[in-house]
């Protein structure tokens, strides 16, 4: 029989690498880096945690008493999970978000990939993105992580959030050292969406939360709407964007770039891309199946 029939071959000598969030039920990762790992004939296994915000202190200890080599940290414990590293990289530190961690004999190292995935998936879309102007609706990890790799380009953006004051903070923050041109507005401010090249959604409207994140009179011209979320594929906000005739982008090749930046953080190799972007499509085509 085919090794793909049975499954990942787990042994006593098998290296795990993991998952901890509150739900992780749905999540992707399983499958993309259980294929990638496979697909390079590495004798590694990925697991999901469902791990409380009460025993993340004990969940992140567990990697190295269980020799865990390494994990991902998803919603809600992002900012949580800085708290209980040993090192921290700069954009995990500046962006107060940890998405990567490298378990290197016991020392726990904290990165955040997010804002890489997100960028490279923009660039693949559009190419050059200097000189645009992009709004980026959502200063939560995801977001963030976004604006922190856009501020070393030469474009100008908008960071608009529900609760202004931490769009203020983290904008404050990062200005001192960004290329671009940064500013922050509230969910009000429609004249910074109507206005931008591309319009980013990193909030849950869309996913856990019904309607859009923005009213959809503001789409008017924009190159390109993207929308991080990949479950559903098709978003109200996407929807209305296509209606519209502009062009969209869901979050499935932001979630299979983030994941191949991990695994570059954990195994210092290039990871098959084409597999990875096969199973999260996969995935995504049999959940769109009622
Ligand atoms: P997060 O840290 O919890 O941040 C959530 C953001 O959404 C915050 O800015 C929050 O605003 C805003 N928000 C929440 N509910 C809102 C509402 N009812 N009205 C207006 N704004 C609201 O989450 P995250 O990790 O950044 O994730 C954000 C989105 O990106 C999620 O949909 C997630 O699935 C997606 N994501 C995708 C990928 C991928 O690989 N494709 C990776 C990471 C995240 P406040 O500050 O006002 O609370």
């Amino acid at each position: 029989m085919e090794d793909i029939e049975l499954g990942p071959r787990i042994t006593a000598k098998t290296k795990v690498y993991c998952l901890m969030g509150k739900p992780v039920e749905h999540s992707l990762s399983p499958a993309i880096h259980n294929a990638s790992f496979r697909a390079m004939g590495l004798d590694y296994v990925y697991v999901a945690f469902d791990v409380e915000p009460h025993d993340l202190a004990d969940a992140l200890r567990s990697l190295r008493a269980l020799g865990i080599m390494g994990a991902n940290i998803t919603h809600p414990h992002k900012t949580e999970a800085l708290c209980f590293l040993d090192e921290v990289d700069r954009e995990a530190s500046i962006t107060r978000s940890v998405n990567t961690i490298k378990n290197e004999d016991g020392v726990l190292k904290g990165y955040n990939t997010d804002g890489y995935g997100a960028l490279r998936a923009l660039i693949d879309t559009l190419g050059d993105l200097n000189g645009l102007r992009i709004a980026v609706v959502g200063a939560g990890g995801a977001g963030r992580s976004l604006v922190y790799r856009l501020s070393t380009l030469d474009c100008e953006v908008y960071l608009l959030n529900r609760t202004l004051e931490r769009a203020k903070e983290f904008v404050e923050r990062l200005q001192r050292t960004s290329r671009a041109k940064l500013r922050y507005a509230g969910l009000d401010d429609t004249s910074s969406i109507s206005k931008a090249d591309v319009l980013v959604n990193a909030t849950p409207i869309g996913m856990t939360l019904p309607g859009t994140p923005v009213d959809p009179k503001c789409l008017k011209d924009q190159l390109l709407v993207f929308d991080m979320i990949y479950d559903p594929p098709k978003t109200p906000l996407l929807a209305e964007a296509e209606r519209r005739g502009i062009k969209t982008l869901n979050g499935v090749p932001m979630l299979v770039y983030q994941a191949a930046e991990a695994e570059r953080l954990w195994l210092g190799v290039e990871p098959p891309l084409n597999v990875m972007f096969e199973v999260a499509y996969k995935a995504c085509r049999e959940r769109a199946v009622p």
